[in-house]
């Protein structure tokens, strides 16, 4: 498999964010992860990005075992990701904020500034180069973290609620862009979203997350009309 996850634990302290949990991505696929608030939805994702250590289980990625890779270099292999919280720096540029992820893929200024600009223009930002991240408005703000992400080559993306906050006309925008990522480049993606219209729109496969544990898996149909996943969003 390309991506999998088998039986990932992680706990803090007593609370146990992420328990047992397995999940597959194939090469060019689009899978959805979605749960109520506090599920460990975003845990998931900062294991497999390598800012937490699972305390048991292995997640493996174009057949090597990642486990225990720090960030830097599951950034090397080909995972990124764009966080729920901002990791980009408000007093830098555009530019340079994209320039970060693209030293992931070049050492050198002069082949890394190039992969940078591309990586602007295909989100949409071209001419902002040098405006400073606090100066952009939320939604090019998101595509901002986009083009760092994509600026690091990956051949999975993970996106952590990157269409919250977003007004419709701007989700309908950001969808477009996503899948373009995903037919352009054949990155593989793997995407936290409230936002329903999105993972019905571009996923063939769908987690649940509650309470820590995958509670079903299907196409996006299967799973909204599953008894246990509509229990866990609305409650008995
Ligand atoms: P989600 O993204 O699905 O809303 P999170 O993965 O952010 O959920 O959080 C899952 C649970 O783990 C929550 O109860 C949260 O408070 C807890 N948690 C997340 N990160 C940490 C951490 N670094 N230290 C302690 N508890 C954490
Ligand atoms: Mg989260």
């Amino acid at each position: 498999m390309f991506f999998e996850m088998s039986n990932v634990t992680k706990s803090f302290g007593g609370l146990v964010a992420n328990k047992d949990i397995s999940v597959e991505i194939a090469e060019g696929e689009i899978v959805g992860l979605i749960g109520p608030n506090g599920a460990g939805k975003s845990t998931m994702f900062k294991t497999v990005t390598g800012f937490h250590i699972p305390d048991s289980g292995s997640i493996s990625f174009g057949g090597k075992d990642i486990t225990k890779y720090e960030p830097n270099k599951i950034c090397q292999v080909g995972i990124s990701c764009t966080f729920q919280k901002s990791q980009l720096f408000s007093a830098l540029t555009l530019e340079e904020s994209v320039l970060v992820g693209a030293y992931c893929r070049h050492k050198r200024k002069s082949q890394a500034l190039p992969l940078a600009h591309r990586m602007i223009e295909f989100v949409g930002l071209g001419g902002k180069e040098e405006v400073k991240i606090s100066k952009l408005n939320m939604f090019e703000r998101k595509k901002a973290e986009l083009a760092a992400a994509l600026a690091t080559e990956p051949k999975l993306l993970l996106l952590d609620e990157l269409f919250a906050g977003l007004v419709p006309t701007e989700v309908e925008l950001m969808l477009e862009l996503v899948k373009k990522i995903n037919e352009e480049f054949g990155t593989a993606l793997f995407i936290v979203e409230h936002v329903l219209r999105v993972i019905m729109g571009i996923c063939t496969k769908v987690y649940v997350l509650e309470y820590g544990q995958l509670i079903a898996v299907g196409t996006p149909e299967e799973v909204t009309s599953s008894e246990v996943v509509i229990k866990a969003y609305l409650g008995d």
